[in-house]
């Protein structure tokens, strides 16, 4: 990398550490098995669904908990399911999620590498703190030296600008670099902030901008 050396280093967690995309497809077809819901299982749709509900949480148009209900509604056409009934059901579906949650093969010495760099190394995620963490444990990265920030317990998510600035303040520092598959959220909305960015781009991502510091895989950083 071309950037100087940075005072501290973020990953995004979904789709840049772990595979999410590939945990919600398994953890979506068991689901929907377990809860008995109409027709057959479709996972794309399920993932459909969900990237649209968390993109309405990200704008500020719902809430993190409204996003949970949403996508369990939407996804069993069923619009006057009571919230709570909703989060009930999705509940159960997070063992399913979390026992197909791995992390790439490039995402642990990737982290490693980032340690040894002497920089803070941290994660910055859009999830909940608990469930963030419960999902870096069992995919083997829950490192007692990573930081972890949360968008739920930090009040904002990516790419709102107040979550870069609590962040920044957070860590004491503007020196930042963000790696992450979210062209908006990890790379736009950090270098807005002041901080650096690099985007990794997984297959079938869409293509970096010009000026856009791109890789391919987390082999090629630090
Ligand atoms: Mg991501």
């Amino acid at each position: 990398m071309s950037a100087p050396s940075p005072a501290a280093i973020l990953f995004d967690l979904d789709d840049t550490l772990i595979d999410s995309a590939h945990a919600a497809h398994a953890g979506a077809i068991a689901w929907h098995q377990e809860i008995g819901a109409p027709g057959t299982p479709d996972p794309e749709r399920w993932r459909s669904i969900e990237i649209a509900w968390y993109k309405r949480f990200e704008r500020g148009e719902a809430t993190y908990l409204g996003q949970r209900i949403g996508r369990v509604r939407e996804y069993l056409n069923a619009p006057d399911l009571p919230e709570e009934e909703a989060l009930e059901l999705l509940q159960r579906f997070y063992p399913h999620y979390l026992a197909a949650t791995t992390a790439f093969p490039d995402a642990p010495s990737a982290l490693e590498r980032a340690r040894r760099t002497g920089a803070t190394v941290g994660i910055f995620t859009n999830g909940g703190f608990e469930m963030q963490f419960r999902k870096m444990k069992h995919a083997g990265i829950a490192h007692p030296w990573l930081k972890v920030f949360a968008a739920v317990e930090l009040g904002h998510p990516k790419p709102q600008p107040q979550a870069y600035t609590k962040v920044a303040q957070l860590l004491g520092t503007s020196n930042i670099t963000m790696v992450g598959d979210n062209l908006e959220n990890d790379v736009l909305a950090p270098l807005q902030a002041g901080w650096q960015a690099v985007y990794l781009q997984r297959p079938g991502a869409p293509q970096a901008p010009a000026g856009v510091v791109g890789v391919g895989t987390l082999d090629e950083l630090f």
